[in-house]
């Protein structure tokens, strides 16, 4: 058992260092790759990427997972070991049951449709989109029937990003959500006043230094990773041992690169924090996509947009740029960073709001797989949801339904986990505060050190040890809930907003 246990591990090992090859390409192609490079680029991905495939079914790993059964592997290897075989498992039937054609017109399918959504965007035109997202949907009920599922068709794609997660559990939270939230954005919303405003430019250069030293305080270890510039931020993990964040600069707004960076650093932090003993396997992998963005979001919001930490980092920033800075407060800045305002594009909405542009989308997306609703229907059920839930009429389909890149690569059942992400961060940080006394008091002396610690004994060096609402339940001792972010956001928002 111990040989074919290590044999597997060798061969997980290969597959992930293919996989980690294209990880770096494509953080090139973001970043630093000439446009020539393009059409190259796209063909040494996609070889790298069959490559990867072709190694991980191959049916030496389904003979080998037959030889290791979960449990006798956890008596005789360890809790770890039984996870590494458990999580392979259910990658390898995943990745066996869809036959080597359906994956290749799957990909030539969403590559198309990802370019048709990119011009309908650019012209604000639904009809140029709609026949490849028809499309699109086709072969994701039919990758779900290939996939199999319990209870609802939606889950089999979910499955993909949140291991073990079914729509039936997360509809109720998202429901109860807008209950809370819907109220919370009106009052803010009549109570939002002009705000404060720089008084000059923020320089770039000044902007990217501030934001290494933003990181460095976070523990990012740049001995083990960079930050660099790209379109839309972002983080990939080469490896433990290299991980690559990006932000942008705009020279009137240096909240942007700013929280930007906090957000991509928690994201960083848990790649870094990752068990590098266990590369390649799934004891050395992100436990789950809604886990992942608990990390980020955990940093940005619970810690960033707090009135602790600016009681520290608000003098280095005023350090940096006093002009632009210039009598600025710690009140007017912390209401500036938490200002609550509905707004049509989901990347830009605030903390409170960000979680309906999500209900939104997974109610729509969970019908249209469900065949509940056809793609013609799409724009006049999205408007009339955004005017339901934030009191807004997109001026075009761009500003609306074709805001987002998910559905033209076939990414259903990606968007809960945003949502997901937010309200693992609420609860994980309300048992952090309990466990670690003086959480505040930490955060406004910019001593960061103890909960990064904290968050890598308990979360990170995990991998996938536990599903996420397993890690949930040991980590906070309650199972996922909406509870923790509820009672985050009404006394938060309360207190700036009456
Ligand atoms: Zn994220």
């Amino acid at each position: 058992m111990e040989q074919s246990y290590q044999e597997l591990i060798r061969r997980l090992r290969e597959v992930e260092t293919l996989r980690a090859a294209s990880r770096l390409l494509s953080w090139d192609q973001e970043t630093y790759m000439p446009p020539r490079a393009q059409a190259r680029r796209a063909e040494q991905l996609a070889l790298l990427s069959e490559l990867a495939h072709r190694r991980f079914t191959d049916q030496a790993v389904g003979a080998l997972l037959a030889e290791l059964p979960e449990d006798a592997v956890r008596e005789r290897l360890g809790a770890e070991a039984a996870a590494n075989v458990r999580e392979t498992a259910r990658e390898y039937a995943r990745a066996t049951r869809l036959p080597p054609d359906f994956v290749a017109e799957l990909a030539r399918t969403t590559s198309l449709a990802h370019q048709a959504w990119v011009e309908a965007r650019g012209r604000a035109d639904f009809e140029r989109f709609a026949p490849h997202l028809e499309r699109v949907v086709a072969l994701k009920r039919q990758e779900a029937e290939l996939l199999g599922y319990e209870e609802e068709i939606y889950d089999a794609l979910l499955e993909e990003y949140e291991p073990g997660a079914r729509a039936a559990q997360i509809a109720p939270m998202l429901a109860g959500l807008r209950e809370v939230l819907v109220p919370i954005v009106q009052k803010a919303t009549a109570a939002a006043g002009g705000g404060w405003q720089p008084a000059a430019a923020f320089a770039v250069q000044a902007q990217q230094q501030l934001c290494r030293r933003l990181a460095e305080l976070m523990g990012f270890d740049f001995t083990a990773g960079r930050l660099d510039v790209s379109a839309h931020p972002f983080c990939t993990g080469i490896d433990t041992g290299d991980v690559r964040l990006t932000t942008r600069y705009h020279e009137h707004d240096v909240a942007d690169a700013l929280f930007g960076v906090m957000h991509e650093v928690g994201h960083g932090l848990y790649e870094q924090g990752l068990d590098p003993e266990h590369f390649g396997t799934p004891m050395g992998s992100a436990c789950s996509t809604g886990i992942h963005e608990s990390q980020s979001r955990l940093w940005e919001n619970q810690i960033g947009r707090s009135r602790a930490f600016w009681k520290y980092f608000l003098p280095v920033l005023r350090e940096t740029f006093p002009e632009a800075t210039a009598g600025l407060e710690l009140e007017e800045w912390y209401r500036r960073i938490n200002r609550v305002r509905p707004s049509l594009i989901r990347v830009e909405a605030d903390e409170v709001t960000y979680n309906l542009h999500i209900l939104l989308r997974f109610e729509i997306e969970r019908e249209l797989l469900a065949a509940r609703i056809g793609v013609s229907e799409l724009p006049a059920l999205w408007n009339r949801k955004m005017e339901e839930y934030l009191g807004l009429a997109p001026p075009d389909d761009a500003q609306g339904v074709l805001q987002d890149v998910h559905w033209s690569f076939g990414g259903i059942g990606y968007f809960p986990t945003y949502t997901l992400g937010n309200l693992y961060a609420a609860q994980i940080f309300a048992a952090m505060r309990r466990e670690l006394g003086n959480l505040e008091a930490q955060l406004e002396r910019g001593e960061l050190s103890e909960i990064r610690a904290w968050l890598r004994e308990k979360i990170h060096r995990r991998g996938m040890l536990l599903r996420a609402h397993e890690l949930l339940a040991e980590v906070t001792g309650e199972p996922p809930s909406a509870r923790a972010f509820t009672e985050y956001i009404q006394s938060k928002f309360g207190e700036l907003y009456g």
